[in-house]
């Protein structure tokens, strides 16, 4: 059922960068794992 497919992503915890622990935004690009500062380090 649908219903249930909403609710286990309803249920997931919310995404943390895998290098500093900040929660990540919902963003598209589900496949990143960390938060835009690791992804895009300033220089
Ligand atoms: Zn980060």
């Amino acid at each position: 059922m649908i219903t249930n497919i909403l609710e286990f992503f309803r249920n997931l915890p919310p995404k943390k960068c895998q290098q500093c622990g900040r929660k990540i935004n919902e963003q598209a690009d589900c496949y990143i794992n960390i938060c835009e500062e690791c992804d895009h380090p300033a220089r």
